[in-house]
């Protein structure tokens, strides 16, 4: 069993969020299907959740949604016909920091991304206290500002949103009047889709089309980049409110942060996780025995990796599946000590490791901690030799579009960067020593974007390169704590 003194458990990062809308125009009721919504976006925040339905319903509670669900179904009034969720990450600054957000008794909101200028804007707005206190909580106030400014015209406000914020934002929004909105930020880095149940007319807009499935809706297509969709008493709308503007969607939603069974933008997340193991497999030149994921999500790697190469894989690291913190995924998890419970609970399984080559699969190497771990009880198991295949190219910046990344300095490719110009040596050994394996291997953007079919230019891999493109003000190193308040 792995022995953890200091873990990241998993990706040494925290994910950003998952919104929902629901609407039923043929009189469902949509209580139970925004918090089923909600546990299949789970994978993406795992510390807080909530509920907010014009019908005069709010519910917010830390922790996992089955945590509190028995509290929320003896608590929604029958009847909801419509509402916005979220599932979120941190909880340390409160129930007032758990969304969705009220703001001023005018709109709801439920938000995915990061407002990387909230601060100025915060200022701009004479926004004071907790009013300011957070980078989604002065989205609000500045949108309110916004369509009072314009008369009520929701696109135009968010015309001039998005020119003035600096960031990422899939917005998921609810008026006292019951219109629901949901809106794409114009370079798209978040994912957000749309599906219907056909069955009783009924919308669903969230953050992965893993949640259509898990309520049965059939998916219509993903929200395009700077689109507005309105579900109001008049029926569906949907509006442009500025043309998509240069990079796309995040490719680390593809590599690591959204479910397998979800598409974004056209393309399967499991197939491209596996077509990356496939590429990766023509480039390892290392012998090896055996395949072993990394759990959870470098599974489809692996396996691709495996069949590409013809080195048969083996399930050889397992997560215990019946403590708790083992079923939760590390890198969601804002403190310290439960991410190192995390990944305490991964076991190696010695018969299938003892005396072999080991090729273990990961989708990214962060700070490098767990993988340090692993490879320490995949020694200690007996392999042979140990070699890491990060599916994801090496992470030398901070994200400002809503990645929780650490610190730059806490980034094991910037510590191997910086360590190889001192040393003269390459950024591959560097990692490779710091981690305790034999070799590293990892991706590279290019990789990354045939695997998903699309341009380089087409995706963001600020992280990688460090180009930020047209993104203003950057705040570069300050810390998501001070993003969001928490
Ligand atoms: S900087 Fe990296 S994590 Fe952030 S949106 Fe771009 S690719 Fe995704």
């Amino acid at each position: 069993m792995v022995e953890l003194g200091e873990a990241d458990g998993g990706m040494g990062m925290r994910e950003r969020c998952g919104v929902i809308a629901v609407r039923s125009y043929g009189g469902r009721d949509v209580g139970r299907m925004l918090v089923e919504g909600l546990k299949s976006l789970q994978h993406r925040g795992q510390e807080s959740w909530g509920v907010w339905s014009p019908e005069g319903f709010a519910f917010r509670r830390s922790g996992l949604v089955s945590h509190s669900l028995e509290v929320y179904l003896a608590t929604v009034p029958n009847g909801i016909k419509s509402g916005i969720g979220h599932v979120r990450y941190s909880t340390v600054g409160g129930e007032g920091y758990i969304q969705p957000v009220e703001v001023g008794g005018k709109l709801a909101l439920a938000h995915n991304g990061t407002i990387a200028n909230y601060k100025q804007l915060a200022k701009s707005l004479g926004l004071r206290g907790p009013a300011a206190g957070s980078d989604s909580i002065v989205a609000g106030h500045l949108l309110i500002r916004l369509v009072e400014g314009s008369g009520g015209d929701w696109v135009a406000a968010l015309a001039r949103f998005s020119r003035m914020v600096s960031g990422s934002f899939c917005l998921a929004m609810a008026l006292p009047d019951g219109t629901l909105m949901a809106a794409r930020d114009p370079i798209g880095f978040r994912p957000l889709c749309i599906g219907i149940d056909e069955s009783d007319d009924t919308y669903v807009v969230a953050s992965e089309s893993c949640a259509l499935d898990a309520l049965g809706a059939r998916m219509l297509r993903d929200l395009r980049p700077g689109e507005l969709v309105v579900l109001s008493d008049g029926g569906v709308e949907n509006h442009r409110f500025s043309e998509p503007l240069g990079k796309g969607v995040c490719s680390f939603e593809y590599v690591y942060f959204a479910h397998p069974s979800s598409v974004i933008d056209g393309v399967s997340v499991y197939e491209v996780r596996k077509r990356l193991g496939r590429l990766m497999a023509g480039r390892l030149h290392a012998e090896a025995d055996v395949v072993v994921p990394i759990p959870e999500s470098a599974r489809p790697a692996a396996l691709g990796l495996s069949e590409a190469s013809g080195i048969p894989m083996e399930e050889a690291l397992v997560k215990d599946r019946y403590l708790q913190k083992g079923r939760m995924r590390g890198f969601v998890e804002p403190d310290h000590a439960v991410r190192a419970e995390v990944a305490r609970w991964i076991v190696p399984v010695k018969r299938a490791i003892e005396g072999k080559r080991v090729v273990l699969v990961d989708d990214s190497v962060v700070r490098g901690v767990t993988a340090r771990i692993v490879i320490e009880s995949v020694r200690r198991a007996g392999a042979r030799s140990v070699v890491l295949v990060s599916t994801f190219p090496p992470i030398l910046h901070p994200c400002m579009m809503g990645m929780d990344f650490p610190d730059r300095e806490e980034l094991i490719a910037h510590r191997a960067a910086v360590a190889a110009a001192a040393r003269g040596g390459t950024l591959l050994e560097e990692i490779a020593r710091e981690i305790g394996a034999d070799s590293v291997l990892f991706s590279t953007p290019e990789d990354v974007a045939k695997a998903i079919g699309k341009k380089e230019s087409e995706l963001c891999f600020s992280c990688v390169t460090g180009d930020y493109g047209a993104m203003m003000d950057l705040p570069l190193g300050i810390p998501r704590k001070e993003f969001k308040g928490v």
